[in-house]
């Protein structure tokens, strides 16, 4: 099985997914941190992502719909024996959700469960703004909540009338958020 996160900034996604991989043994493909290492290693890539996450907007759905696929042609290749993946921060957008359904279809994935991780705005401003990255001062945080709501909220709708999202209620200790993604797995796969 192969699994979404979807979430506003700060929901915990990250964390969830490191956990979730160590104990499935999933691939855990997160765009954030292959942007930030690219920003770093001032490649093309970086230089050109820069200033969008560095202003709290998203990539432009070309460059991040590249990546993704440059990514499941490396992971996905027939010797990686590959079954699991967990999508931290993707898709974004309804475009990103659409080439991802595509992508699906052509390299033969499972089914793609969808997990939306329910915390509440002022948690996630609080929580962004205590991690303390360089994307997390409070006008960047409130323009990243801004653009999670015009353009990624809308992809709840989109995955709930395909019948494959879950709602879990973010707003507890990473333990708890933790056991209720183990059972909701578990449930799946049986
Ligand atoms: P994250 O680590 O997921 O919070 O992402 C940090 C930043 O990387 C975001 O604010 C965006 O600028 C960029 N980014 C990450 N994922 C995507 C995506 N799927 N589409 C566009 N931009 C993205």
């Amino acid at each position: 099985m192969n699994l979404i996160l979807l979430g506003p900034p700060g929901s915990g996604k990250g964390t969830q997914a490191l956990k979730l991989s160590k104990q499935f043994g999933f691939k855990h493909i997160s765009i954030g941190d292959v942007l930030r290492s690219n920003v770093e290693d001032r490649t093309d890539l970086g230089l050109s992502a820069k200033k969008f996450m560095q202003n709290g907007d998203l990539v432009p759905d070309d460059v991040i719909i590249g990546m993704v696929e440059s990514s499941f042609k490396t992971y996905l290749s027939p010797e990686s024996n590959l079954t699991k993946i967990i999508f931290d921060g993707f898709p974004r957008t309804k475009s990103q959700a659409i080439s991802l359904d595509s992508k699906i279809q052509a390299f033969g994935l499972r089914l793609i469960s969808v997990v939306f991780l329910d915390v509440p705005d002022s948690v996630v401003q609080d929580r962004l703004i205590s991690r303390g990255r360089d994307d997390d001062s409070p006008e960047l945080v409130s323009n990243r909540l801004r653009v999670y709501k015009d353009l990624t909220e809308p992809l709840l709708e989109y995955y709930k009338t395909k019948g494959i999202l879950t709602k879990i209620d973010g707003d507890r200790s990473p333990d708890i958020v933790f056991s209720n993604l183990v059972d909701m797995i578990e449930l799946k796969v049986k």
